[in-house]
């Protein structure tokens, strides 16, 4: 089998509503969509999705970096997709969503080759789980709302952006906690948005309203403000933008700094590289998450996979497709009632994306 193409895709679906994080705001995803084309005329399908402020990619940096390293693949067999991304890696340093989109479509050629899925490549651990949904930042009396309206859609655990006004934030959570009753599950992530000690304030003040975990409380280099956060707090802390590789990881682990790792394949790199950190993780005794960025269902079921075959991937946040106006894809994973549900076919299990 060899690679005889890669089609390029750019795509932008509008969101739903103005996505806000403390970083910034998001109206629409504007992704790369990548088929790899095989003699045979098989097709492993990619997606990779910036995010300017957290992996310093965009739309069109994405694209450039795909025509740069398309001779790399080109004639080239999916199954050396080590010495493959090796090459990569060695010829373009970072853009790791491009090197995400190219991953999956590597992995998802193998596995349609082999006739079986990605999760079964990496030995099978669970084929259902369960994903939060996130709340944008908005005013807390709508996030409140927001939440209960994700409760009556089935979800039990919900994910709330804070990371902006210290007071507000704290309304926010004690507005959600009081609307959705003790049953529910909410985990906070503040995106960097504060500093050590307001976190440790405003961490301190959300004890009372049952936090599971928070997540990137402090500036993404700042490993000291986290590993004090950790060590002046009950609740858990996890790492977002502190952990984009295996690398990452170790250094977190070395130097004590948290207490879990949110994994993403944009971040990383690929399913390959997320199972790295993962089994980094599991040998610190660490759970990890899965999270996403504004992803369409071929990304999302992508990470599904990656959560299918890792058992210490205990938290779920891959709720992104749900948030899009248009989903171009068919196969891939459901998402009902909170729940998704991996495929039983080849590879991704994506019959095919509308580009
Ligand atoms: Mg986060």
């Amino acid at each position: 089998m060899k690679i005889k193409d890669i089609e390029i895709h750019p795509i932008s679906i509008p969101l739903r509503e103005p996505f806000i994080i403390s970083l910034g705001t998001t109206t629409s995803a504007n992704n790369v969509i990548i088929c790899i084309k095989t003699d045979g005329d098989l097709v492993g399908y990619g997606e990779a999705a910036p995010s300017s402020y957290v992996t310093g990619d965009i739309q069109e940096s994405i694209i450039s970096g795909l025509n740069f390293i398309k001779p790399i693949l080109i004639g080239r067999d999916p199954f050396d997709i080590s010495r493959i991304e090796e090459d990569i890696e060695g010829t373009l340093k970072g853009n790791y969503a491009m090197k995400a989109a190219i991953d999956m479509a590597l992995l998802d050629l193998i596995g349609n080759t082999t006739k079986t899925p990605i999760y079964n490549l990496f030995g099978r651990y669970r084929t259902e789980f369960r994903t939060d949904c996130t709340i944008g930042v908005k005013d807390p009396k709508d996030m409140a709302e927001d939440a209960v309206r994700i409760v009556e859609q089935g979800f039990d655990t919900i994910k709330v952006k804070v990371g902006t006004d210290l007071a507000e934030d704290i309304e926010r959570i004690k507005e959600i906690r009081e609307a959705v009753g003790h049953e529910i599950s909410i985990r906070a992530d503040a995106n960097q948005g504060w500093e050590p000690k307001d976190a440790v304030r405003a961490i301190k003040n959300l004890e009372r309203y049952e936090i599971e975990l928070i997540e990137q409380p402090v500036p993404w280099w700042d490993i000291r403000g986290l590993k004090w956060v950790r060590t002046h707090v009950d609740i858990p802390v996890m790492a977002d933008e502190s952990v984009h590789s295996p690398q990452d990881a170790l250094k977190l682990i070395e130097q004590d700094a948290v207490d879990m790792f949110n994994i993403k394949l944009m971040k990383c790199g690929g399913i390959r590289n997320g199972i790295k950190i993962a089994h980094i993780a599991e040998s610190a005794g660490m759970e990890c998450m899965v999270g996403c960025r504004i992803e369409s269902r071929v990304a999302i079921t992508a990470a599904s996979h990656l959560v299918a075959s890792t058992k210490n991937i205990t938290k779920v946040d891959l709720d992104s497709s749900l948030s899009l106006l248009e989903d171009p894809v068919q196969g891939g994973i459901e998402i009902d009632r909170g729940r998704i549900a991996l495929p039983n076919r080849a590879g991704l299990g994506i019959e095919s994306v509308r580009v």
